[in-house]
């Protein structure tokens, strides 16, 4: 083989031996495509044969069993029995293997895996990696990895410390993994080096820090390598890392080089703005505003994403953006994600514009008919000046008659797709993003990293800090005392349940909304309330919704429909029922619905189960300081309560791990491209691009 000629990891997988159709289509499954996607699939976990326990030791060493990952064990042994049988009561296939290594025995329980029960020999090596728990008949260990380490009466001589762990893709086992690996390392040759020298350090190079990983020397520090923090790892999310970096930072060059439409400021425009101000502007209002008007006649176009805390008043700052392209002879045009929501701003801009609020058109998807038509025809013939809606407007067959900004308010929910459409309608408008939910500053920069950023830091004054409380289900009445007396003083409640998929089969019994409108309705006979779940009809929910802003219903029970935005001074208590099924950002959000006027609010969980976390939301009001704590309980997937909100997919780079050197790679990104990319550099941006799915990043 080292004969044959070395190769640039950009070469195709097929290249390499062994590699049959079926393994083939495996690989390409699993994205992987060249001789670098296949390296750069680090093995999921490293076995540290330096300490295999001794079966004997286990019941000594008085193991507690449990299944975190801290728990896992490693044990090497015989097949010494092998039993195949069905569970009785859910008809599953059960394999027992009994393994014994000289000192005592141990028993390894599959479930759902007939094949082993034939692949497997008595007399057969095993290296087990898994939970132990306690079984009937003492320790077991269920559904644990198993590596073959040869039958009877071969060598039992290891040849390394650390063994790598791949998961398996189809037809691929961790051996046949192994194999390909070693060869495209031994025939890859190592890339030229296009990282920046301040960034690469004293790192190893690409090709050393991949033969590190998938070959660690016996005197590698077996913490470091499963936490992923050696130095080859950090070399690797280093040259992730900067890759995005360096995408988001052309697309933001490419941006500031178009020329963007200039609103010509005056006297009367500041007047005309002033005019429709019901209070003063808070100072941070007041700071966002001037970037955004610096934005908006500079000759740029905007991009900017407008952060704030619920409740600091984003509405006004976008309202005002609105302003200065209306009020200069185009058209702003706001996305809200919900029909309530957009309702909502409706309504607000109704109030904020007065006598001129005939310059507004709302655009619902379900309108009827003549309604949408003639609201189409007034947003073609530039009647109208503020338009506000759902997905309808770029659903729909509208078109601007000369569209210059574009606010998107609770931005996530918004798929870059959507965007991109509603960019196609009108030339080349601003854009004014709003995010719901704080977003920690390494997860702005991974999202929204090609956005100027401004902060609301400041609320609005004459808040109160709502009266959190967590109570256990025991506890639960004093919630509902509480919620009778803001009602009896003329003040509305929320009553918040979480949907249940009938498909989550957790062991806690859970109360439905069903189930809580019966409690309620037990509770507080005759009172005027009002349900609203996510599988209602729009007109309906709207309906229901409406009922309670304006007042005529006095409680509220609903899951997270009206998580985003809903804005009812008037309601001074929520009750969340099983807090701990929602993310701590997610619970802010929610109780950011209350306190909205000038009465004293209160904010209830009511859980039985990590009181730990939810204590956070009793300790801090501050929506960016549990924003980050969420981010680091839950990662960056379940942040965004979806796994599609366009996030970059890292193979070794963790966004909360590595959000210092994100913003290394960033500033250093932004250096290079000012300096000139090298030929190496634009080559790995090539093919990074794809692989991290940049042209998704907004
Ligand atoms: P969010 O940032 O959560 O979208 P909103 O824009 O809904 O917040 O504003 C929250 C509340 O604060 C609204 O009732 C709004 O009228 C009020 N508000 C906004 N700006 C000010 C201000 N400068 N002074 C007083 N109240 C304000
Ligand atoms: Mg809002």
């Amino acid at each position: 083989m080292s004969s044959l000629a070395p190769l640039p990891l950009s070469t195709q997988v097929t290249v390499l031996r062994g590699l049959g159709p079926a393994r083939a289509a495996a690989l390409q499954d699993a994205g992987i495509e060249s001789l670098g996607d296949l390296l750069m699939q680090l093995p999921f976990r490293y076995v540290d044969r330096g300490c295999v326990v001794g079966l004997g030791d286990l019941e000594m060493r008085g193991f507690q069993p449990g299944v975190e990952d801290h728990d896992l064990i490693t044990v090497l042994g015989q097949v010494h029995e092998l039993r195949q049988s069905t569970t009785r009561i859910q008809r599953m296939a059960l394999t027992e293997v009994l393994l014994n290594d000289g000192t005592g025995t141990l028993k390894l329980v599959f479930f759902n895996q007939p094949y082993l029960g034939r692949s497997l020999k008595i007399g057969d090596r095993l290296l087990a990696f898994g939970p132990l728990l306690k079984g009937r008949g003492g320790l077991e260990m269920r559904g644990p990895q198993l590596e073959m380490m040869g039958r009877g009466g071969e060598s039992t001589e290891w040849v390394r410390r650390f063994l790598p762990l791949y998961r398996k893709l189809g037809p691929i086992t961790g051996r046949v993994r192994q194999k390909l690996v070693d060869e495209a390392l031994l025939r890859a040759h190592p890339p030229e080096e296009w990282l920046p020298p301040g960034l690469c350090g004293r790192l190893p190079d690409t090709l050393d820090a991949l033969k590190l990983l998938h070959h660690p020397p016996d005197e590698s520090d077996p913490r470091l390598l499963n936490q992923r923090e050696t130095p080859a790892h950090q070399r690797l999310a280093t040259e992730e890392l900067f890759a995005f970096a360096l995408g988001v930072e052309l697309r933001r060059a490419g941006r500031l080089k178009r020329r963007g439409r200039v609103v010509p400021t005056s006297e009367g425009l500041r007047e005309k703005l002033k005019s429709f101000l019901p209070f003063h502007l808070t100072g941070a209002q007041r700071k966002v505003f001037k970037e955004i008007v610096e934005d908006l006649t500079s000759g740029r176009v905007m991009h900017r994403l407008l952060q704030g805390d619920v409740g600091s008043g984003k509405t006004l700052v976008a309202f005002l953006s609105m302003a200065m392209v209306a009020e200069t002879g185009g058209q702003g045009a706001l996305l809200a994600p919900t029909e309530v929501l957009a309702r909502q701003h409706a309504l607000n801009f109704g109030r904020l514009l007065g006598d001129e609020a005939h310059r507004m058109q709302l655009l619902l998807g379900p309108m009827k008919a003549a309604e949408k038509r003639e609201a189409i025809a007034r947003i073609a013939n530039g009647e109208a000046r503020y338009i506000v809606g759902t997905h309808a407007l770029f659903q729909e067959a509208v078109k601007f008659s000369d569209l210059r900004l574009v606010v998107v308010d609770e931005q996530h929910r918004f798929g870059v797709k959507q965007r991109e459409a509603l960019k196609q309608k009108g030339g080349d408008p601003h854009w004014l993003v709003m995010s719901a939910t704080p977003i920690p500053r390494s997860l702005a920069l991974a999202l929204f990293g090609d956005l100027d950023q401004s902060v609301l830091d400041e609320l609005p004054p004459g808040r109160q800090p709502i009266t959190t409380k967590l109570l256990d289900q025991d506890a639960a009445e004093r919630a509902w005392n509480l919620v009778e007396k803001e009602i009896a003083a003329g003040r509305q409640a929320f009553v918040v349940s979480p949907a249940i998929d009938p498909s989550d089969e957790t062991k806690i019994k859970l109360r439905d909304i069903q189930a809580m409108e019966s409690l309620i309705r037990a509770r507080f006979p005759g009172l005027d309330l009002e349900v609203v779940h996510g599988r209602l009809k729009p007109d309906d929910m709207a309906a229901r919704m409406n009922r309670f802003v304006s007042g005529d219903a006095k409680l509220l029970l609903a899951t997270t429909v009206i998580e985003v935005g809903v804005d009812v001074p008037n309601a001074t208590v929520m009750v969340v029922d099983h807090a701990e099924r929602f993310g701590l950002s997610q619970l802010h959000q929610l109780r950011g619905r209350v306190g909205r006027g000038a009465h004293r609010s209160f904010f209830v969980m009511i859980s039985d189960a990590e009181t730990e976390r939810l204590r956070a939301l009793v300790e801090t009001q501050d929506g960016f300081k549990i924003a980050q704590k969420d981010l680091e309980i839950r990662g960056p997937g379940e942040f965004f309560g979806t796994r599609q909100a366009g996030l970059p997919q890292f193979q070794v780079a963790d966004l909360v791990r590595d959000r210092k050197l994100l913003q290394t790679c960033r500033e250093a990104a932004a250096k290079a491209i000012a300096e000139g990319l090298s030929d190496a550099q634009k080559d790995w941006l090539r093919r990074e691009q794809d692989r991290l799915k940049l042209a998704e990043v907004s």
